[in-house]
């Protein structure tokens, strides 16, 4: 099954954790075992597994990724649309995330969670997360 959720930004650059957003996608699913891939539907915005308990790495992310690809640097995709840095940057880390799914859950590390991260915002932003079974299937009645 594919639940989608959308994400309502606030800034240019953010980066949001949607670690509950997508458990409840997931306990819907009423998966033992498989997995979920997580992605954005995007190309300006990215979705990564990393700590989220301190706030702060998201925003250290985004300041890295800015001294990859300043807003400014005579871009060529900026002569058409002018956020080409924000293309580069969701390039960088991607749109999508696989987290295993085993008794039900989605299986993280303690400090793991998933984040959204924003760059040409504020915008709607919409995800999607397709839930793959490995449950056993039933053997049919002989
Ligand atoms: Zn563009």
């Amino acid at each position: 099954m594919t639940g989608f959720f959308e994400v309502e930004t606030e800034a240019a650059e953010q980066s949001i954790d949607i670690t509950e957003r997508v458990k409840e996608i997931v306990k819907r699913a009423a998966v033992d075992r498989g997995t979920a891939q997580v992605m954005v539907l995007h190309s300006t915005a990215a979705v990564v597994v990393n700590e989220v308990a301190d706030p702060n790495i998201g925003k250290d992310v985004l300041r890295a990724l800015d001294a990859f690809a300043p807003r400014r640097n005579d871009w060529l995709h900026d002569r058409i649309d002018d956020n080409a840095h924000s293309h580069v940057k969701a390039s960088l880390l991607g749109p999508s995330e696989v987290v295993p799914i085993l008794s039900g859950e989605l299986l993280l590390g303690t400090w793991q969670g998933i984040w959204l991260f924003e760059f040409d915002g504020p915008r709607t932003r919409r995800v999607a997360v397709h839930v793959t079974s490995q449950d056993p299937v039933p053997s049919p009645a002989p």
